[in-house]
């Protein structure tokens, strides 16, 4: 029996991952999940985003999936995503694209992965007003977490038979930060037997838009990766599709791309497709490949079928209709 951890969070949070847990249960997998909460909820019964035994339990069972959290832009407190990610050292993102036949997109063909830098970057939170001119944002590119994700994305070509690794970096304005990046990528990939290229990330936005399916692996920092990611969700089919898992050493927390949703939030109508791809990817790192295999048929199936779909892949069904289907077909 596994013990993980359950972070609904809010918005459409919630209604989602009951969805993921249906899904996930009527695999028969031996799930005891431990639900916390954090976000908005959190503020009001703890005063804090993200209370400690938050943390303390996911460090206790070592595996977590969450559900978006609403961030509150500009002011109030910290995010619970770049908490969660710095204080469990989650160092890698971890952001598969692939279409699925049935669901319409622009393209037929996408597989590609995005691996993100999750701890440093833009996204360290050190920022300071410069007086009443205006304000700073520190970028930080360390050797260490630069090493450290380009050897997980080059570990993750060679054990999931991939042949190509792309760096996306903007070196050619950022010599020091992105520079030392790229630098650090070519050493490493210089050891290893399969393809690898770099590519500036304006022009990675542009060829991925035209030409998606030339891609296979992609490194990169992390806003890159946090901009990309959605850019990949939309060639796709759209963010109610795409899973994610952040990865550290000792730890791992999984969650979709897409955010609360508020706009459809409590309307029985959010896809839960991103999150149950996310619990799919948890139940690989568990090490359950035959549970997974059973998730990701029965969602193809649907897909394929096309006749229960929610409404951001253009059909009616409510997220519980759409979940009772892949549970008849896991069956
Ligand atoms: P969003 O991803 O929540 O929504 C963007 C659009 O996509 C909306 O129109 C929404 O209805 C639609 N959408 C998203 N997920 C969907 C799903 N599963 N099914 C159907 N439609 C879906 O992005 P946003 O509106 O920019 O962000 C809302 C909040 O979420 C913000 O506070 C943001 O900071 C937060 N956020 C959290 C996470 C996270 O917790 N991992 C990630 C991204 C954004």
């Amino acid at each position: 029996m596994y013990k993980i951890t359950l972070i609904p969070g809010d918005g459409i949070g919630p209604e989602i991952c009951k969805a993921m847990v249906k899904v996930v249960e009527s695999t028969g997998v031996n799930i005891e999940w431990e639900e916390v909460i954090a976000g908005k909820n959190a503020i009001e019964k703890y005063n804090t985003p993200i209370p400690k035994h938050v943390i303390d339990t996911v460090k206790k069972n070592k595996v977590a999936i969450k559900g978006p959290i609403t961030t509150p832009i500009g002011k109030g407190f910290r995010s619970v995503n770049v908490t969660l990610r710095q204080e469990l050292d989650l160092y890698a993102n971890l952001r598969p694209i692939k279409t699925f036949k049935g669901i319409k997109s622009r393209y037929e063909d996408v597989d590609l992965v995005i691996v993100r830098e999750n701890t440093e970057d833009l996204y360290t939170g050190i920022e300071h007003k410069l007086g009443e001119y205006g304000a700073e944002s520190i970028k930080i590119i360390t050797k260490e977490a630069s090493k450290r994700i380009i050897q997980f994305a080059c570990d993750y070509v060679n054990d999931n038979n991939r042949n190509k690794l792309t760096c996306v970096h903007k070196a050619n304005i950022m010599k020091l930060t992105d520079g030392l990046f790229l630098n650090i990528f070519r050493s490493i990939c210089e050891k290893h037997d399969f393809e690898y290229n770099d590519l500036i990330v304006d022009a990675a936005a542009m060829n991925l838009v035209l030409n998606p399916e030339k891609y296979d692996v992609m490194v990169m920092p992390n806003l890159y990766g946090d901009i990309l990611s959605d850019l990949c969700a939309g060639l796709v089919g759209g963010l109610g599709i795409i899973p994610g898992a952040n990865i550290g050493k000792d730890y791992a927390v999984f969650e979709a791309v897409h955010g609360s949703a508020p706009d459809i939030a409590n309307q029985n109508k959010a896809n839960p497709t991103a999150i149950i791809q996310s619990a799919v990817m948890m139940l690989k790192y568990l090490g359950e490949q035959d549970k997974a295999i059973k998730i990701e048929n029965a969602l193809k199936h649907v897909f394929m079928e096309g006749k229960v779909m929610t409404s951001d892949l253009g059909g009616s069904a409510t997220t519980q209709e759409f979940v009772e289907e892949i549970c008849k077909h896991i069956k």
